[in-house]
């Protein structure tokens, strides 16, 4: 019988695992991938804290009040209040601890960061490697604990549903190891840490309503523990908030497809010269609108998650490349090889069939700017529009929405307790990570560092408080 059993050796499982052995219980993680680690891999690990010691050193006045309320304000207060509560007040120290362990963020973290709605404080840190910088850090930890003996870790091991009691309360898991057998394992306490559905398109269709269009997410994360929660009655939440990001140009057009490269949107880093339209040939948002989040909301509302950028020659040649790390002369490269999302014509209407938008209205659209850089007025707002589209040959960049977190995840109280539809905890079931959905830690926004950071801190508050907080539910049913 294991004190606690923790599905997926991931951000949030591997915290879970080293607190919960130092703290002395029998743990056995099994992770379904041939190493550890899951979106660790793969993320660009930046995390939110607030009140740490590295903010102190720096005089950065900051507190958890503080981040609570610009993580409301950021999401108009359309996450989970109490778990972004327990995220934020325990954040600093797991951040702190993690510096304390050797991870080193960036010289000079923390930042305001501008991927995302900006915080009013510099609380944003992440390492030279990303999401790997914080996997180098957790690993010697884990593999400290199963030297000692506290954890017994099963690679390549599947977990294929939750055993439980007559009561519905959890009681074990069924997993198949690589040799195709299945093993019951036997738990006092299950952390569902299996990750999010980016990488299962029925589900995220399911989901989401959209098709997910974007291969970005770790292999696993198949909505393992979403259904795993589901079987016992979990219920899922969340659907509502979802949110596609400004968008992606991508190597291919098959769904799912990997990213090739991103536009430059954020105009404190470049000013917009090209314009975005629509499917429809229209202008559908202020390209150089601060605030991200307006941005992404005005694509949620276009047809296919989709946007073109459209200019002309004499912008090709004057404005600073649009595409992050890319030379002129390497946009023009992929313009030369035909590529599916890079499209030139000598006419607008001709670039509008060739790369799929509506030919009819790109001539009114482009007019209708050029006469706003006439004339210094633009209907949508625009400030920045420093030259007339109006020299052939014209340009077109596919630019799709993109989502790589999981929305929707399970419901859970302040103790991390997976719950029912009426709210009520599911016995001896808790949950860490992407499982609960980005929708409780960011609501229906993109909130930086706040699902990284939380996956550490709820794994790390598992691993310390579980067994005591487990120990009191039982002696309470009793
Ligand atoms: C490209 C990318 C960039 C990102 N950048 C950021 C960022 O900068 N900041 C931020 O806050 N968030 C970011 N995120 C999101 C964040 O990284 C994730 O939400 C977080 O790492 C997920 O942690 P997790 O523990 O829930 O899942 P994971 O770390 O994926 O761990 C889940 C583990 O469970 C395993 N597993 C799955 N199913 C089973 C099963 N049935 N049995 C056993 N094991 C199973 C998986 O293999 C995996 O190892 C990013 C995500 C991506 C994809």
């Amino acid at each position: 019988m294991w004190d606690v059993i923790v599905i997926g050796g991931g951000t949030a499982g591997m915290p879970t695992a080293i607190f919960a052995a130092r703290r002395g219980a029998k743990v056995l993680v099994l992770e379904r991938a041939d190493e550890l680690g899951g979106t660790l891999h793969l993320s660009s690990g930046q995390m939110s804290a607030a009140g740490t010691k590295r903010q102190a050193k720096v005089g950065i006045q900051d507190s958890a009040d503080d981040h609570y309320d610009d993580v409301m304000r950021i999401c108009k207060d359309t996450a989970d209040p109490t778990l972004v509560r327990l995220a934020v007040d325990h954040a600093a120290e797991t951040y702190d601890w993690l510096e304390q362990e050797g991870f080193v963020p960036i010289e000079g973290h923390p930042v305001l960061g501008h991927a995302h709605e900006p915080y009013r404080t510099r609380r944003y840190y992440w390492g030279p490697d990303m999401g790997r910088s914080i996997l180098k850090t957790l690993l010697p930890l884990f593999q400290a604990e199963v030297k000692k003996g506290g954890v017994t870790l099963q690679l390549e091991t599947t977990v294929t549903a939750l055993v439980t009691d007559a009561r519905g309360g959890v009681t074990g898991v069924r997993a198949k190891g690589k040799d195709g057998k299945e093993i019951v394992y036997e738990g006092k306490n299950v952390v569902l840490a299996a990750g999010g559905y980016s990488s299962n398109g029925a589900l995220f269709k399911e989901l989401s309503g959209h098709p997910q269009y974007c291969d970005a997410a770790w292999k696993y994360a198949l909505g393992d523990g979403l259904n795993l929660g589901k079987s016992v009655g979990a219920t899922w939440r969340g659907a509502e908030q979802y949110l596609c990001s400004f968008g992606a140009v991508l190597q291919t057009d098959t769904i799912p497809a990997k990213i090739l490269a991103r536009p430059i949107h954020h105009p404190e880093v470049r000013l917009p010269w090209e314009i975005s339209v629509n499917a429809h040939g229209k202008r559908f948002v202020r390209e150089d609108v601060p605030s991200v989040d307006i941005r992404e909301h005005a694509l949620l509302r276009q047809p296919n998650l989709r946007h073109w950028l459209v200019f002309d020659d004499a912008i090709f040649a004057a404005a600073p490349p649009v595409l992050v790390d890319h030379t002129r002369e390497q946009i023009a490269a992929h313009f030369a090889k035909d590529h599916p999302m890079f499209k030139k014509a000598d006419s607008l209407r001709a670039l509008a069939s060739a790369a799929g938008f509506d030919p009819a209205n790109i001539e009114a659209t482009v007019a209708a700017y050029n006469d706003a850089v006439a004339s210094g007025f633009d209907v949508l707002g625009r400030q920045h529009k420093p030259v007339k589209i109006e020299k052939a040959p014209f340009y077109a960049i596919r630019v799709q929405g993109t989502s790589i977190s999981s929305t929707v995840g399970l419901g859970a109280d302040e103790q991390l307790r997976v719950t029912d539809a009426k709210g009520k905890p599911i016995p001896g079931l808790y949950a860490a990570g992407e499982v609960l959905g980005s929708a409780q830690t960011m609501g229906g926004a993109f909130v930086g560092g706040m699902m990284v950071m939380p996956a550490l801190t709820f794994g790390r508050l598992l691993g310390q408080r579980l067994l005591q907080w487990s120990a009191t539910a039982r002696a309470a049913a009793e």
